[in-house]
């Protein structure tokens, strides 16, 4: 092979560039063959001269180089370091990288190994060194590196071994890239995929990371113990239902704020979604520890914070579980703080409890609950009561409020309050609900039909179901399936779900309003309704919680709100019905007052349908109320 072959095997070799050499380095290797050739000829015998030529052609074939390097990366900086004389050749693009100017930098490799983050540079120059390396081998670091305007600047520099005439390794040469602005997004992406976005905390992932660490550091360390806190904001619902999702927000930045403030070293606190947070201590001593951090948080929370000029009144549940030698994973003692916290919430809410085994049954329970109660409508276990609604002046039955009972295999009969707020909770209710209205349509038009009166049915519908069915559309179809008078039918809905988006409600009732239905607000009082929003609700009765019947005779301010109730209902044109009538005196004192309708105990509690049959059968022609107390 002839010079010229040979120079461009040598660079195709040295550069992976298989035959494919530049068209722009074309010139360069003619230029250098062409000198070459040129040189030998006239200097043909002459040793010394030889040499020297041999000098030139090398210090052109290292700048042939150099250019191919960098035409090969032009946003890279290149450097070339001669272990011979130990010195490195930096490139005008390697100094820039780290704000230097061409002459800036001259060329020792200390002035590159001095400017490495001390985390790295050991890392790095054992990668340069050229112990156990071969030639044509390639090595690829990424450190970091001192920036002339003081910060640190994250590069990957790549270098190929070179070997001299004699095959020992002689050089390395290679390039340097700024990755910074690239390192900067794998670090949001990473910090991204495991902290909450609006408060920065840690996630549940997160969490769930640090406290597999824990768990294996507790197997390993001997009395090592750590425990887990779990809080949860009492109400928060309310303040995001009423003063809306971006206050809701602020809140709990400020929230997270006081527990960051509160964290020592190596505790994690994180947001497990909405008002959940944990708080993972580390190297407790034993529980009063975490007592004390628990009591503490919940002083701070409980100052009233000021948000776009709202002041609120927070409190927060907590539930605390220290770890055990059980603990195998991290799910088990997360559930034993819930489950704590969820205790905490049940005895009133702003307070701890700390996790005691017997919790954990309770818990079960409830799960278990959830379970049957989703085969309950399958396994026909349901089961409608009736209880009914007199008339004060004509001492008639007008209607029957249809109450559901769960006949459970094992519990027996289970009460509504039960389980409808966890039917509640799980979206359940929607199918319950269902079945309720079809099934109370049902009889309703069975003992029309058998006895011959107008007797009408009340039906109760839950906060979801009204929120989130088009429980018109509902209505309008179990009327058509069971061929009922829409008439004989009224719905309850309870105070607070009437009042949780008034706009929606006027909405929704106006729609069952024109069905020709009638419509009740139920357990009226207990709520925070204002009169004004009730006297804009296309509604026609509403029923009088019975803690205020309760206290008819007693307590003389309940007295006076009953008899406001009632007549600020007829000043609106409201019916009112009291709930839970168990006494004559009760009943007098409506009467008195003109309470238009009656129901509880002392008339009837609720009834299965037989029995109901019986009920009506007896009471067809009515009762004479003043007798009852007469
Ligand atoms: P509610 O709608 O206010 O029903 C009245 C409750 O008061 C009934 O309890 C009834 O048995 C009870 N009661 C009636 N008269 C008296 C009395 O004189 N004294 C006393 N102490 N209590 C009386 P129940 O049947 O246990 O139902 C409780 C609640 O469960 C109901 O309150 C209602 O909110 C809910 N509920 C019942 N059935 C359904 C249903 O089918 N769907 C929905 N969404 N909720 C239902
Ligand atoms: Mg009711
Ligand atoms: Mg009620």
């Amino acid at each position: 092979m002839d010079f010229k072959g040979l120079l461009k095997e040598q660079i195709a070799k040295r550069f992976g560039l298989k035959d494919n050499i530049p068209d722009k380095l074309m010139p360069f290797i003619e230029e250098v063959d062409s000198l070459y050739g040129q040189m030998a000829k006239e200097h043909t015998g002459k040793d010394a001269q030889i040499q020297e030529l041999n000098k030139e052609i090398e210090a052109l074939k290292l700048q042939l180089e150099r250019y191919t390097i960098s035409s090969l990366g032009s946003e890279e900086g290149l450097w070339d370091w001669n272990f011979d004389t130990n010195e490195i050749y930096y490139s005008k693009n390697w100094k820039k990288i780290i704000g230097y100017e061409d002459d800036d930098i001259t060329g020792t490799p200390d002035e590159w190994f001095a400017k490495i983050h001390l985390n790295d540079v050991d890392r790095v120059k054992k990668v340069f060194s050229v112990n156990k390396k071969n030639p044509n081998s390639t090595v690829s670091t990424t450190y970091q590196i001192l920036h002339s305007d003081g910060e640190y600047r994250w590069v990957t520099t790549k270098g190929t071994f070179l070997d001299n005439k004699d095959g020992r390794i002689n050089r390395i040469v290679g390039s340097h890239k700024d990755i910074t602005l690239q390192k900067v997004a794998e670090h949001q992406l990473l910090h991204d995929a495991l902290h909450d976005n609006l408060t920065g905390l840690a996630n549940r992932a997160l969490f769930f990371d640090r406290l597999t660490f824990f768990i294996e550091r507790a197997k390993r360390v001997k009395d090592y113990k750590y425990a887990v806190v779990f809080m949860d904001l009492d109400r928060f619902k309310v303040i995001n239902d009423s003063l809306g999702h971006l206050f809701g927000d602020q809140l709990l930045i400020q929230i997270a704020e006081i527990l960051k403030k509160n964290m020592r070293g190596n505790d994690t606190i994180a947001r497990l979604g909405g008002d959940e947070f944990t708080i993972l201590l580390d190297n407790v001593e034993d529980i009063g520890d975490a007592i004390r951090f628990s009591k503490r948080i919940q002083r701070e929370i409980t100052t009233s914070f000021n948000i776009k000029g709202h002041d609120v009144f927070v409190t927060a549940s907590i539930g605390i579980a220290i770890s055990t030698p059980e603990i195998k994973r991290p799910e088990e003692i997360l559930r034993n703080a819930d489950i704590s916290m969820y205790q905490a919430k049940a005895k009133g809410r702003s307070r701890h409890e700390v996790y005691r085994p017997e919790m954990h049954t309770t818990a079960l329970n409830l799960f278990y609950l959830e379970k049957d109660l989703r085969n309950a409508i399958d396994n026909k276990e349901f089961e409608l009561y009736f209880q009914p609604i007199i008339s004060s002046e004509s001492g008639k039955i007008v209607r029957l409020e249809s109450l559901i009972r769960w006949n459970h295999p094992e519990r027996g009969l289970v009460n509504p309050l039960s389980f409808i707020p966890l039917a509640e909770e799980t979206g359940m209710i929607i199918d319950i609900g269902e079945w309720v209205l079809k099934q109370s349509c049902v009889e309703s038009k069975k003992w029309q039909d058998l006895f011959n009166i107008d007797i009408g049915v009340s039906v109760n519908f839950s906060a979801r179901q009204f929120q989130f069915q088009n429980i018109a559309k509902l209505i309008q179809k179990v009327s058509k399936d069971t061929n009922i008078n829409l008439h004989n039918l009224e719905i309850e809905i309870t105070e607070t779900t009437a009042m949780k988006n008034i706009d929606y409600s006027v909405k929704v009732l106006n729609e069952l309003k024109l069905l020709g239905l009638k419509i009740s607000i139920d357990d009226f009082g207990i709520g925070y309704s204002s009169l004004s929003c009730i006297n804009i609700l296309p509604i026609d009765s509403i029923k009088i919680d019975r803690t205020f019947t309760r206290n008819i005779g007693g307590d003389t301010k309940n007295v006076i709100i009953v008899e406001n109730l009632i007549s600020m209902a007829h000043n609106l044109n409201l019916k009112v019905v009291a709930e839970g009538v168990e006494t004559p005196e009760q009943l007098q004192f409506l009467m008195e007052k003109k309470c238009d309708e009656l129901q509880g105990y002392l008339f009837s509690k609720p009834l299965s349908r037989e029995k109901m049959y019986e009920f009506i059968e007896k009471q067809n022609n009515g009762y004479d109320l003043k007798a009852y107390y007469k």
